[in-house]
């Protein structure tokens, strides 16, 4: 089992660890000391109190009476401190006390030697302090002792130490509590300091983590202090404040990816033209990562560029960066079937991975992003980004990105089979042309439009000679035949803003917008021309393989300023063209003036 200490505890053991031992070498190094004076003073005071002894023994010998020396002695053994007081005599045996006694080896040598002391220390159990003294002989002892004798006899006594050691066992027991005291409270002082210094720090750094730990992105520590400390402080300060940023960033292009996403399925639900899905596409993918370029490029060749602060434009006018999306723009051929290649891939390419020397775009972006538009599994074209700056593509933008292609390609393929349908709807099924209903929209549109530019505009109408004939040689088929080449006759002969329709049967219409009546009848006879310069195969047993048609020719003016008054005028000359022989073209205004002709004819 791991137990978890904490700092401070740790601070406390490692303290105490250190600092109890060095107290208690140190207290011990003082008591060895005191110890050692203070028995050199309980010596000192047993020498001096034997001095005293011997003095009261001497003096009382003199008196020349023993008997007063054994009650001395016999006295001097009452208190504690003396344990034992005997004197030998010069042979080395007791003088007036203790019959068994004899005097020890080191008592006999001093006796011998005639050292003038000796001391022997016993440390037993009752820690006695036992001394001899020789006897001196002088002048006035020589009435009892032969003064041949340099030494008479000895005094031993033996003194307690016990008070003195038990001063020393309360000095060591003192030296003991000091030590704990000074560890102690040295120790606490430590702890306080270090606690101070660094577990409440600490504490105050774990606080903060915990308080990101539980989302509060706000958390950040004082920083008071210009240590490592408070480096680690600011540090994690900083820590705090890029993830504050990182995050307030991924939640920033969470937010946008959403609202884009809202926006993008809205716009490209509702807007089924090619080119307001495209503008939608761009802007939306531009925003991703503000990136400054922008194009579609689709496979079928179709290629739309956006640049900054401009509205949808062609290269061409992409002016800020001109050279580079002209020379983008010169690519995009050859492009198209490499991205389709790129496009199954389903991968983001970033200007690293393309390699912008294969590409030949120049390396003016930093980044150049390309996004596959795949709908249905089939890819249509490349959504291009650019940015001069570096874009990081994380993961949030890569799916914007990816999801704006798969959208837009399927708002692209909706929108074309939606232009498809539309198309179907106002087209002429044997022809192709604009059916009759068309016709009259494109009309009403194009008169309305001539009427506020004040631009001129004409409208020829054609009716086939003697249709029914030829009917009637070569089958209903055959004259259907013959209507389909017609069609595509007037179609590859008027300009690509005219419209061409199939008003009736074998009757079709030309709407020529800025277009005045002379250039209109120069045009219809150049129709009316080409259709009869042509062979028609089918027809060329009974009919001689000819077709010629009747044409009105009628201009906007005063009296024409309406649909149907234009559509009348127009009507009437093509009639005046039948009637005058077939195979003409008449104007309003000569028909107008032929009016009167049938007077004249
Ligand atoms: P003209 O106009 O010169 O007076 O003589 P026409 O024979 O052409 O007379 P009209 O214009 O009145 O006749 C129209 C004929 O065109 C009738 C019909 O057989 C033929 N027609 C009309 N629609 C079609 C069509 O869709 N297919 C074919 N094959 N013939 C058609
Ligand atoms: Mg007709
Ligand atoms: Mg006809």
């Amino acid at each position: 089992m791991i137990v978890r200490l904490s700092l401070g505890t740790r601070t406390v053991l490692v303290v105490f660890a250190v600092l109890l031992p060095l107290t208690a070498i140190l207290g011990y190094l003082t008591y060895r000391s005191e110890k050692a004076q203070n028995l050199a003073a309980v010596i000192q005071d047993a020498a001096d109190f034997g001095d005293a002894v011997d003095g009261v023994i001497h003096a009382a010998m003199l008196n020349e009476d023993p008997g007063s020396v054994a009650g001395f002695v016999e006295r001097m053994e009452g208190p504690e401190e003396i344990v034992d007081i005997v004197i030998y005599n010069g042979r080395g045996n007791p003088a007036f006390s203790d019959p068994e006694a004899r005097l020890s080896a080191q008592g006999t040598e001093v006796l011998r030697s005639r050292e003038p002391a000796g001391a022997e220390l016993i440390i037993g159990e009752d820690h006695a302090y036992r001394s001899f003294r020789p006897i001196e002989v002088g002048p006035e002892c020589f009435r009892c002792h032969f003064d041949s004798e340099a030494i008479s006899g000895v005094i031993q006594t033996d003194l307690s130490l016990a008070a003195g050691y038990s001063r020393l066992t309360a000095l060591r027991n003192h030296f003991v509590a000091q030590s704990v005291v000074l560890g102690g409270s040295l120790g606490l002082v430590l702890w306080m300091m270090l606690s101070l210094t660094l577990a409440r720090p600490l504490r105050a750094l774990r606080e903060g983590a915990q308080r990101i730990t539980r989302g509060d992105l706000n958390a950040r520590i004082e920083v008071r202090r210009r240590d490592e400390v408070g480096d680690v402080a600011q540090e994690f300060n900083l820590m705090a404040a890029e993830l504050q940023r990182r995050i307030e960033g991924v939640e920033d292009a969470h937010e946008k990816l959403h609202s884009s996403i809202h926006r993008v399925a809205e716009a490209l639900s509702s807007a089924l033209d090619v080119k307001s899905i495209r503008q939608i596409l761009l802007s939306e993918s531009m925003a991703v990562a503000d990136f400054e370029f922008g194009a579609i490029v689709l496979v079928d060749g179709g290629s739309f560029c956006l640049a900054p602060g401009e509205g949808p434009t062609t290269v061409e006018k992409g002016a800020k960066h001109g050279r580079t999306l002209r020379s983008l723009e010169c690519h995009m051929g050859a492009l198209a079937p490499m991205l389709s290649g790129v496009a199954r891939a389903r991968t983001l390419y970033r200007s690293a991975d393309m390699g912008f020397e294969t590409l030949e775009v120049p390396g003016e972006w930093e980044t150049l992003v390309l996004v596959p538009m795949v709908a249905e599994g089939v890819s249509i074209g490349h959504l291009i980004l650019a940015s001069s700056k570096h874009v990081e593509m994380d993961l949030p933008r890569r799916r914007a990105l990816e999801f704006l292609g798969t959208q837009g390609a399927t708002a692209v393929v909706h929108s074309r089979l939606h232009e498809q349908a539309q198309e179907m709807a106002v087209t002429d099924g044997l022809t192709g042309l604009s059916d009759h209903r068309h016709f009259y929209e494109r009309l009403e549109v194009e008169m309305a439009r001539a009427a506020r530019h004040g631009s001129p505009l004409s409208l020829i109408l054609f009716d086939l000679d003697h249709f029914k004939e030829y009917n009637d040689s070569v089958g209903h088929r055959g004259g259907d035949q013959v209507l389909r080449r017609v069609a595509a006759i007037l179609r590859a002969t008027v300009r690509e803003a005219d419209v061409v329709a199939r008003y009736g049967g074998e009757e079709f219409a030309v709407i020529l917008p800025h277009t005045g009546p002379e250039e209109a009848a120069r045009l219809a006879d150049r129709l009316r021309a080409s259709v009869e310069s042509e062979l028609f195969p089918q027809l060329e047993g009974s009919l001689g393989g000819r077709v010629t048609l009747s044409a009105g020719v009628a201009s906007l003016s005063r009296g024409t300023s309406t649909v149907e008054a234009l559509v009348e005028a127009a009507d009437r000359s093509m009639y005046a063209a039948k009637s005058q022989g077939r195979n003409r073209v008449v104007s309003a205004s000569d028909a107008a003036g032929a009016g009167a002709l049938p007077s004249e004819g």
